[in-house]
């Protein structure tokens, strides 16, 4: 425990009091699948100088501290904001709706960081099968940070991007220091090592910016796509992100199918975004009752499919596709759900074509059932 204490800077005390805290909380499971690794830790909460997210790992090669990734804030309006934040060039970038990885090598083998820090036995046998390790060879010292999309996620399944969980890199940074590449320097690298990026829709000056991105949100808004990051090009400013109407109102329609998880802030927020949204885009009439009805359709369809849900099954379920290459990895994503505090249930596998196994997961929204049974029994609220 002393050199995991000495590589965040604390002394052994205060190392104990973290955990004491729920501050540092173990981010894996010890399996040789995840050999190289023979302790890992994550920061639930920011610390010192580290990013909520941050791992702190003893692998077989000495301590590794991979940074989490940094926080992105939001822009409400496109003008005066872009125009505001940034001096140069930037990169418009599309944000695509899946989960953030961050790909790393320890000792032999990859591994895969989710958002919260933990390492995740479905991404990294992915990451395994999809990325070849000389990149990490040739640069040890970079992490891949990358959107991990595809109807096949155990987090967030999106159908638009493909059946299969894949990757695309939206950032190369140093994993220790999180200095992030520019723009070019990632261009070059995702293009030597044959690795998907998020498209980069343009690079514009900042002055012009808030016009490109108008265009470019509503173009890839008709497509049901989530919404852009604005980038400093050399990556030096903080980037922004930006979302269409169809983004928010697909997480209003998965906020209200399980409001009982899903906060009020979660909620409200998105419904803030499309006041400014249609203010900023001048609408016509007819587009802002077109707006009005999607946002309606997003709050109200999903919210009674849950009650339906509960009345004709008892239970409200989020069912999720999944596929994995060797049922050891099956197992161990059962015990991470369960690490997780996440209640589930899978079906029994069932072998593919190709060899590899498909199972549905089905995430229990407690919450939500609890509600909506109480109400259904004629109870206040
Ligand atoms: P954040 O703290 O980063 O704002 P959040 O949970 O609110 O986190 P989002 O609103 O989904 O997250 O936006 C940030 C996330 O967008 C990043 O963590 C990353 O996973 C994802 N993303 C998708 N495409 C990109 C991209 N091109 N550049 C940067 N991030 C991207």
């Amino acid at each position: 425990m002393k050199d995991i204490a000495s590589a965040i800077g604390v002394s052994a005390p205060a190392l104990r009091e973290l955990f004491r805290r729920d501050i540092l909380r173990k981010a894996f499971i010890s399996h040789p699948f995840f050999s190289d690794v023979l302790e890992a830790y994550k920061l639930d909460r920011k610390f010192g100088g580290f990013e909520e997210g941050t791992l702190i790992a003893k692998t077989v090669e000495g301590v590794e501290i991979v940074r989490g990734f940094p926080k992105i804030k939001r822009a409400l309006t496109l003008y005066p904001t872009i125009k505001k934040h940034f001096k140069g060039d930037v990169a418009i970038e599309e944000k695509m709706n899946g989960y953030n990885v961050r790909i790393v090598k320890f000792g032999e083998k990859l591994y895969a960081i989710t958002r919260g820090g933990f390492i995740c036995p479905y991404t990294t046998e992915k990451v395994r099968l999809i990325f070849d390790k000389s990149f990490f060879k040739d640069h040890p010292n970079l992490m891949l940070c990358c959107e991990a999309v595809g109807e096949e996620s155990p987090y967030v399944p999106s159908s638009i991007y493909g059946e299969r969980l894949d990757f695309y890199v939206f950032d190369i940074r140093d994993k220790s220091t999180n200095e992030a590449l520019s723009i070019k320097e990632k261009e070059r690298i995702c293009e030597n090592y044959g690795f998907n990026m998020a498209t980069i829709f343009d690079v514009v000056s900042s002055k012009i910016a808030h016009e490109v991105v108008r265009d470019v949100i509503e173009k890839i808004g008709k497509e049901g796509r989530e919404g852009v990051v604005i980038k400093d090009v050399e990556m030096k400013e903080p980037p922004i992100k930006y979302t269409t109407s169809q983004a928010n109102c697909s997480d209003l329609s998965y906020g209200f199918r399980y409001f009982g998880e899903y906060g009020k802030d979660f909620l409200f927020s998105r419904l803030i975004r499309e006041g400014f949204q249609s203010w900023e885009f001048c609408e016509s009439e007819e587009n802002m009752y077109e707006r009005a009805l999607r946002i309606g359709k997003a709050i109200l369809f999903s919210m009674v499919e849950s009650i339906r849900n509960v009345k004709d099954r008892g239970k409200v379920y989020e069912n999720m596709r999944l596929r994995f290459y060797d049922l050891e990895v099956f197992e161990l994503f059962k015990e991470h759900v369960r690490r997780m505090g996440v209640s589930a249930k899978f079906s029994d596998p069932i072998q593919d074509e190709d060899g590899s196994y498909v199972v549905h997961y089905y995430k229990y929204m407690k919450s939500t059932t609890d509600i909506v049974k109480h109400i259904l029994e004629g109870n206040l609220w």
